[in-house]
């Protein structure tokens, strides 16, 4: 059978396991109030206030209370979903709660009521216009935030702040593009109104507004995906004290993300709430365990994607041919910093500089005291482009930072129409509903169906 957006849908809300509290959301979709009562009737044998948290037994089909908890009934359109939605808060254990579940499931059988699927209720919300895309998938990075500071951003984006600046880059887009519409039909006055007008001025304008809202997306992005960093060199120079020195001075071990064999060579630590995922290569050698194996070779693909190579050295040997082999390894065009560790044996200062063909940055420091590891991790912030003190991020997605790329692109030709060529009016006028376009992907007012899907489907049960 087809799912389709107006089941009526259930899920248990809560994460499994054993707790005070456990939640199952119902929204009724197409069945209506007319469901929402029948529902309510099987199992409280009576009818919610709406809005009002109700103290009521849920009833088996014999008449038998399996728990008792709060109802919650919230008519159309007032709800999350904006559809007809009773929430049930029982106790959280896994038995009651699919007991529940199942009774439920039971008594909708009629109206059709069927578990919901992944991030269904939040697809509900958006298509019901409750949450435009961009706060849709803000509800999943807050939800999976791995740091307060990604946490607080993505609670800015589903508050709607980054909707907003695009909603504002969008109607100054299309402003314009009405202006030049009602141009194209008098060729005329093309040139009045490029004078008049100050159409260029204005496109400038938006650019500009743009390059900020990117900026800013550019940020967030970095709270939400991280860096992945390699650190490389031979044994003993001193990798896993770097990575502990590292991670101490913020105190703060991320959670690594569960299920994945890079667990093993990969840690995530965090600098001013932006995760690195580094990646140990001292987890690189040769090993007889299969899974071992699986998470080496997953660590290899990663090397060659990383971001940033930290290359660990001694500060008081020269550089050797073996250290000469494994920066071989290394990406081409990723930034490589080369660290002198170990300054407190070698007699020191810690410092950072350009190295003398100004290709590589180095710093000398030691891991074991953390002297000089401040440097490290200023000179980590520099690279990714990370400033501080900033109000306004919004935790972006790559899909967001795409979309805002392409929408410049689109301007930047239109500026070009604009400078160079005065007969281009039509160009121009294409180009500037081509940004709109992209802009509009991040909202959602503009999205193939197969994208919906796939964002969606990546939340959680319940969600
Ligand atoms: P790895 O094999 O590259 O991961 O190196 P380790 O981090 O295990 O370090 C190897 C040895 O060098 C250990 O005994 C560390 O205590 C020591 N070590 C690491 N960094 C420093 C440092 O900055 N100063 C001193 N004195 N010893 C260090």
């Amino acid at each position: 059978m087809m799912y389709t957006d107006s089941d009526p849908i259930i899920a248990i809300a809560t994460a499994p396991g054993y707790s005070g509290l456990g939640i199952i959301r119902l929204s009724f979709g197409g069945a209506g109030a007319g469901g929402a009562m029948q529902l309510m009737n099987a199992l409280f044998h009576s009818q919610l206030r709406p809005r009002y948290a109700v103290y009521v037994p849920f009833f088996d089909t014999t008449g038998v209370p399996l728990d008792r908890g709060i109802g919650l009934y919230f008519p159309a359109p007032h709800s999350y979903t904006g559809e007809h939605v009773v929430e049930l808060q029982g106790h959280g254990g896994p038995v009651i709660l699919h007991l529940v579940l199942q009774r439920c499931l039971d008594a909708g059988c009629d109206i059709g009521l069927r578990l919901a699927q992944p991030g269904e209720f939040t697809r509900r919300a958006f298509l019901n216009d409750k949450l435009d895309l961009a706060q849709a998938e803000a509800v999943a990075d807050l939800i999976d935030a791995r740091t307060e500071a990604a946490a607080r951003s993505a609670g800015y984006s589903l508050e709607g702040a980054f909707s907003r600046d695009v909603h504002r880059l969008v109607s100054a887009v299309v402003d314009l593009r009405m202006l030049v519409e009602a141009t194209i039909d008098f060729p005329d006055e093309e040139i009045d109104f490029w004078r008049a007008a100050d159409a260029p001025g204005k496109l400038s304008n938006i650019c500009d507004a743009l390059a900020t809202v990117q900026r800013n997306a550019k940020q967030g992005a970095l709270l939400r995906e991280g860096v992945s960093i390699v650190l490389a060199g031979q044994p003993n120079v001193g990798k896993s004290s770097l990575l502990n020195a590292l991670a101490g001075a913020e105190v703060a071990i991320v959670t690594p993300i569960a299920g994945t064999t890079r667990d093993k060579v990969t840690h995530t630590i965090q600098i001013e709430g932006i995760p690195l995922h580094i990646i140990d290569t001292a987890g690189l050698r040769d090993t007889q365990d299969e899974v071992e194996r699986l998470g080496i070779a997953q660590a290899w693909s990663e090397i060659k994607r990383a971001e940033i190579v930290l290359h660990l050295l001694d500060a008081r040997n020269k550089i050797s041919k073996e250290d000469y082999e494994i920066a071989q390894h290394f990406p081409v065009g990723v930034p490589v910093v080369r660290i002198f560790n170990k300054i407190d044996l070698a007699g020191i200062q810690p410092n950072v500089r350009d190295s003398v063909d100004g290709a590589t940055r180095e710093i000398s420091l030691s891991a074991r005291t953390s002297i000089g590891v401040d440097l490290l991790r200023a000179e980590l912030l520099r690279i990714v482009g990370w400033q501080t003190c900033q109000e306004s991020l919004y935790l972006a997605r790559e899909r967001h930072l795409r979309a805002l790329n392409a929408a410049r692109v689109h301007l930047t030709t239109a500026t070009q129409h604009a400078t160079c060529n005065l007969h281009a009016l039509d160009l121009f006028a294409e180009e500037l509903r081509l940004a709109q376009e992209q802009l509009n992907t991040i909202t959602g007012e503009f999205t193939s169906s197969d994208l919906l899907g796939a964002i969606f489907n990546r939340f959680c049960i319940g969600k």
